[in-house]
């Protein structure tokens, strides 16, 4: 069943040392009172303009094989298409911060206030992941609730874009789930809009599951290894 999730604006505004982390700046330093005052400007701006809104519909593992399948575009092997048959539950979401909050950002840009507009932007990325967690927490609460997963369950979350997973398995994916319904619309080429948007599949089941080595054949260029960190949380 879909469901659509306001989501407080509290639990995705981002702290000001996750913003500078976004930026690339190392925390535990005194960065001064110049990008103080910009942090708190940027985060002034946020809370002013996010208008965050999810969207999670379950899939079983059939449908959820013919989404991924999409126009069959995918790298083969890839972590997901070996983790999802292994799932408890398979649940398809998106979320966003809205276009008003990511028109804000290229107003900034266009009216010359670069480092704002940066700074802004940062917060943005890293409010919308924060959006994802807050999702992540219903969508697995839910499913303790109702007995299908349990306190050692885990909850990983994959987006066409990443990991074998081609970026033209939005098109399948948008077409099962109806991320309009809260402003999200798909380019031809892929991409979403608002761009500070994410979409993709959450997989419930043991932390065993979601354990993977990473050496596909695509690996070799990713430039994060992000699983990594990823599989280290699920502890
Ligand atoms: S190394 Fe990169 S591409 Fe490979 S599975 Fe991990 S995050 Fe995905």
């Amino acid at each position: 069943m879909k469901k659509l999730i306001d989501i407080p604006l509290i639990s995705v505004v981002p702290t000001e040392g996750a913003v500078l982390r976004a930026m690339g700046v190392p925390g535990g330093q005194d960065q001064g009172a110049r990008v103080e005052r910009l942090v708190a400007a940027a985060l002034e701006e946020f809370r002013s303009e996010a208008r965050p809104k999810g969207i999670v519909a379950e899939v079983d593992e059939d449908g959820f094989a013919a989404i991924y399948e999409g126009a069959g575009d995918n790298d083969s092997p890839s972590p997901l298409l070996e983790i999802f048959p292994r799932a408890d539950v398979l649940t398809l979401f998106a979320v966003t911060l809205g276009a008003s909050l990511s028109d804000r950002v290229s107003a900034l840009f266009d009216d010359g206030k670069v480092a704002l507009g940066a700074t802004l932007d940062a917060a943005a990325s890293e409010g919308t992941e924060r959006a994802c967690v807050h999702l992540d927490g219903i969508v697995l609460e839910d499913a303790r609730t109702d007995g299908r997963a349990g306190a050692a369950s885990r909850i990983l979350r994959y987006s066409p874009g990443y990991c074998g997973w081609n970026l033209t398995g939005q098109r399948a994916l948008f077409a099962a789930l109806g991320p309009e319904e809260i402003g999200i619309r798909l380019t031809e080429s892929c991409l979403m809009e608002p761009i500070k948007s994410i979409s993709g599949v959450m997989v419930i089941g043991p932390a065993e599951i979601h354990k993977f080595t990473d050496d596909y054949s695509f690996c070799s260029a990713c430039p994060t290894h992000d699983c990594r960190r990823r599989i280290k949380e699920l502890a």
